[in-house]
């Protein structure tokens, strides 16, 4: 098994103060959810070299440290664990949480099994069933993927009057708002690209940033 390295950045004595100084003002806790495990089958690319789990692990590192650093508090629902601690432990470790908190999720997509020879391009957000918080959240994110990553085709269903895609996901249904991004698909070599890219993922978090942001402002 392969060890991730994690890039350690220390916060100033400076910064720990404005940080303090912003938390008094944010309302939502962020529980980032890492996709699946190390030992769950699939989820990878075509030879095996790029694996969803740890993608999603780094990136929402990062996130981790931007949201911190902006004064939220941020946890995750499995301990940043390299496993799949099991779906139901990640909702109740999400329903520990105290309200308000917003659960975010970070995945990459494929159409195929073996992750060899996918064709399909875009990013798409998922919420639960139902109108809820978790809709004008997505609405939201939808707004700044398309503001940061302006070439980026958004996967949108309006049969409900909004964009995100509504699944019975186990991890959307804690009882906090929720929304699922399915960032790219691993499975097509040109979406792989640019999960690869450190640039464009840092245009993808600023995104996220920026969206949970306003959500904490206006949601
Ligand atoms: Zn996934």
């Amino acid at each position: 098994m392969r060890g991730i390295n994690w890039t350690a950045r220390p916060h100033s004595m400076e910064l720990l103060k404005k940080i303090k100084q912003m938390r008094s003002k944010r309302k939502y806790t962020i529980i980032l959810s890492p996709a699946h495990g190390v030992e769950v089958p699939g989820k990878r690319n075509c030879d095996g070299s790029y694996a969803e789990w740890e993608w999603s692990r780094q990136q929402l590192r990062l996130l981790a440290t931007d949201l911190e650093r902006l004064g939220f508090t941020v946890t995750t629902d499995n301990d940043w664990a390299d496993n799949e601690i099991g779906l139901t432990n990640r909702v109740k470790n999400m329903n520990l949480v105290k309200s308000p908190a917003l659960v975010f999720a970070m995945h990459s997509n494929a159409t195929t099994m073996d992750g060899c020879g996918g064709k399909a391009v875009g990013s798409v957000i998922y919420t639960c069933k139902g109108v809820t918080k978790s809709d004008a959240m997505a609405t939201i994110a939808y707004a700044s993927i398309a503001k940061n990553l302006p070439d980026r085709r958004l996967l949108r269903d309006r049969a409900d009057g909004d964009d995100d895609f509504e699944a019975n996901f186990t991890v959307l249904m804690s009882k906090h708002p929720s929304f699922l991004l399915e960032v790219g698909f691993h499975d097509n070599e040109e979406e792989l690209k640019l999960l690869r890219d450190p640039v464009w993922c840092g245009y993808l978090r600023k995104a996220i940033v920026e969206a949970i942001v306003k959500i904490d402002r206006e949601v």
